[in-house]
């Protein structure tokens, strides 16, 4: 058994306003109990316009619940429309922020170079970043799927000392099962989380690897969590889709009940 406590984060993309996430978030704090806390992380990644309400709640009521950003901008500020900084998010007291995630990845053509950017962006506001890597469908039958990941861990991670590194969070999040319903079985999830331990352990040393958690993402669900975070090297779950319903995500974070 490994030290890591598992994170298991929310993903919930461009969904619930202001208002019913405080209302999610109050769903979610009243279900979980200490229990729950002792044996795992639960993280929310609201919409940036949720982040104040949430951070409202989380504060006055001393919630264990973490949150966190979809997104942060390279730059800390200036003339960058429409973007959200570090520091801004730091002032919201934000935890996490997710870096090239897929979405991110496809529809605003975020390359491995901006990811990186990001994530030294993320770490220079006290923010831990949760670096999303995953191959689309073409790569995975092409059977390329460890090579592709590793390739965007090694873009991401380029010239990240080993001091910020040791705190990253990295999603193996294989394209072709988000929001498909279509979920890696857990040898498939295994493969490439264990590779990408693998190459930390190249980059950083063994020691650093073994304490860095990673998450599987796509598709996860209550009745598929349990076989995926029984794998070895699989510490948590980035959940999307199944993040919306409260109820389905406190089952999801009692996998192991
Ligand atoms: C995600 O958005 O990171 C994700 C994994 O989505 P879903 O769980 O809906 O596949």
């Amino acid at each position: 058994m490994s030290d890591r406590i598992p994170l298991m984060a929310g993903n919930w993309k461009m969904n619930l306003n202001h208002l019913e996430a405080i209302a999610h978030v109050q769903k979610l704090a009243f279900a979980l109990t200490d229990k729950d806390y002792e044996a795992v992380e639960v993280a929310v990644l609201p919409p940036f316009t949720d982040l104040r309400s949430v951070q409202t709640l989380v504060d006055g009521d001393k919630l264990k619940i973490r949150y966190g950003a979809q997104d942060i901008s390279e730059h800390d500020s200036g003339a960058y429309t429409g973007e959200v900084s570090g520091p801004m998010l730091a002032k919201l007291k934000c935890t996490y922020v997710a870096v090239g995630h897929s979405e991110r990845r496809q529809y605003h053509g975020e390359t491995d170079e901006q990811c990186n950017a990001k994530v030294k962006a993320a770490y220079r506001n006290g923010l831990t970043p949760i670096l999303c890597v995953g191959e689309g469908l073409d790569v995975r039958k092409a059977g390329n799927q460890v090579a592709h990941t590793l390739a965007q861990v090694d873009g991401a991670l380029q010239d990240v000392p080993a001091g910020d590194a040791e705190s990253i969070v990295i999603a193996y999040e294989p394209v072709w099962a988000i929001g498909t319903g279509e979920v890696a079985t857990p040898e498939d999830a295994q493969e490439v989380c264990g590779a990408i331990r693998g190459r930390l352990a190249e980059l950083y040393g063994k020691e650093l690897a073994e304490k860095v958690r990673i998450q599987y993402g796509g598709s996860v669900k209550s009745g598929n969590v349990a076989a995926i975070m029984a794998q070895p090297d699989v510490d948590g779950a980035l959940v999307g889709g199944a993040a919306l319903d409260a109820d389905e995500f406190v089952k999801i974070v009692r996998f192991a009940d």
